[in-house]
């Protein structure tokens, strides 16, 4: 997940505005254009459309999958764009370019070097985040570099590599102790014997670790992630350098191989797929991608089981349950709260912990899900699931309705449990914070009264009657800026 604060509150306040997004950048579904794709040096890239005032422009662009910042991966071509061979020459050259320094093999023959090497000769560099081979040693001199790296370290890989914090592409957070702690005891207590780690790096080396004899142990582990660092640290069977936005493998079709053997093994029995991906990318793409693991699973079942779902936890902000429920419709939200180790908005503060907006999405029914009670979770035998302990069951919704583990009270003008925070606003004729500016009801535009736009961005503002053009201009431009922000540089 991505966490950045701002991005925390805008795409919340997005949600709390009870408004959809009526402009922005949205993916073309992918089903009839995943051939054609051009290639970035992330994989295929994908289609997506600009959509202002809640209408699609004509004009389609590709755009990388991966990064969501032009400095990080700055492709962009229209759909209909013919490029001259000098051009998709240059391209293909760039993204050989791209390609990591050293190959998955590679990578392979020298931490199987790197093991048979003495302590006092295992050294990494902390600069190029690199193991070290005593024939690398000089190139590295000026750098700073960990010796004596031992066994336990090289278990350990986030603890050894530095997060890759930049929120826009990698959006590293990695678990705290306390909530990696309890995915395993979770996953071990719920029977599951494989474990698919997509973007769970740390999840991944705390599923290894686990003591031989421990009832854990034998819960195998396989991680895909786009940060190839980790490539150094595992054999080809545990790792696979793969981009969970277009469900790219880099290394080709082997690694594709290796994820599919470790998904149909036991016809399928016992896997799980666990993701935590950076949430400040489009959950469509991920769906999409999670989708294809889910077709990959079901190929190695018999015909009669072809009903069965891949079990899933798919970890993301709670906030963004409506849209996960949209892909996943037997997706039900925990209210369990994720923690993670090198982020501020979660840590635990001074009075104990923090709130984490960051919750697991399943398809596992939530009723075989213990929630730890010494954290203060109990069981609502109403609901028949665990709920945090100030989520209060709701005699009129007949449910414990809180999403964000504050206690929420129930409004009888909105029929329905809202935040502690919100009034009941006569205006918009809904719950809302106070002070927010009345810009139009939940159910409908002021201007159309069409669901999901207010008036300032009313496409059919032209047919009803016009407000100052110049202000609607500049109204637009200011929802523009705060809307576009994600791909701000293309046109
Ligand atoms: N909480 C997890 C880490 C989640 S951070 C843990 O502790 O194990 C998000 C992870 O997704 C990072 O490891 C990051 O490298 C990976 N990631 C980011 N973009 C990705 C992409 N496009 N494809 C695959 N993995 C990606
Ligand atoms: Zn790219
Ligand atoms: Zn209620
Ligand atoms: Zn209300
Ligand atoms: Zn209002």
């Amino acid at each position: 997940m991505a966490a950045p604060r701002d991005q925390f509150c805008s795409a919340e306040a997005e949600l709390n505005e009870g408004s959809q997004c009526s402009s922005g950048i949205e993916m073309v579904p992918p089903s009839d254009t995943a051939a054609s794709a051009p290639l970035c040096p992330h994989g295929p890239t994908l289609l997506f459309v600009k959509v202002s005032q809640g209408k699609e422009e004509t004009r389609r662009f590709y755009a990388c999958s991966a990064c969501r910042d032009r400095k990080d991966c700055n492709f962009f071509q229209w759909e209909d764009e013919k490029l001259s061979e000098a051009r998709l020459a240059a391209r293909e050259a760039h993204n050989q370019r791209c390609r990591p320094p050293l190959s998955r093999m590679q990578c392979v023959e020298r931490y199987l070097k790197f093991i048979e090497l003495p302590l006092t000769q295992r050294k990494f560099c902390q600069r190029c985040q690199q193991l070290l081979l005593p024939d690398d040693w000089g190139e590295h001199r000026e750098h700073q570099v960990v010796g004596d790296v031992s066994v336990t370290q090289l278990r350990r890989p986030s603890q050894l590599l530095y997060p890759l914090e930049n929120k826009k592409t990698n959006a590293q957070y990695l678990f705290a102790d306390r909530s990696c702690q309890f995915l395993i005891d979770l996953l071990s207590t719920l029977g599951f014997r494989r474990v698919l780690c997509v973007g769970t790096p740390r999840l991944h080396e705390l599923i290894r670790l686990t003591a031989p004899g421990d009832k854990k142990s034998n819960m195998r582990s396989l991680l895909l992630d786009i940060d190839f660092r980790y490539s150094q640290f595992y054999m080809e069977d545990s790792f696979c350098h793969y981009n969970m936005f277009n469900h790219h493998f880099f290394d080709g079709k082997d690694a594709l191989e290796v994820c599919r053997a470790f998904l149909q093994e036991d016809k399928g029995e016992g896997v799980i797929l666990v993701t935590d991906p950076p949430f400040g990318g489009l959950v469509e793409p991920l769906a999409v991608t999670f989708k294809k693991l889910t077709a990959m699973w079901k190929e190695g079942q018999s015909q009669d089981e072809s009903h069965k779902e891949l079990p899933i936890f798919w970890i993301f902000p709670y906030f963004f349950e409506s849209r996960i429920c949209q892909f996943f419709p037997s997706f039900r939200m925990l209210d369990y709260q994720v923690d993670y180790d090198n982020h501020a908005l979660y840590k635990h503060g001074k009075k104990g912990r923090k709130q984490s907006p960051v919750r697991i999405f399943t398809n596992i029914p939530l009723n075989k899900i213990i929630l730890p009670t010494e954290e203060g979770y109990r069981f609502c035998p109403l609901c028949q699931r665990y709920v945090s302990p100030e989520n209060q069951h709701c005699e009129h919704c007949d449910s414990c309705t809180s999403k964000d583990g504050r206690k929420w009270n129930h409004c009888f003008l909105c029929k329905k449990c809202v935040k502690p925070s919100w009034v009941h606003c006569s205006v918009c004729n809904r719950c809302a914070l106070p002070g927010h500016s009345c810009e139009g009801p939940e159910d409908g535009c002021f201007i159309c009264g069409e669901l999901g736009h207010k008036r300032s961005s009313c496409p059919n503002i032209g047919a009803a009657k016009r407000p100052d053009k110049a202000v609607r201009k500049q109204k637009q431009r200011k929802s523009n800026k705060r809307k576009m922000r994600p791909l701000k540089d293309n046109p």
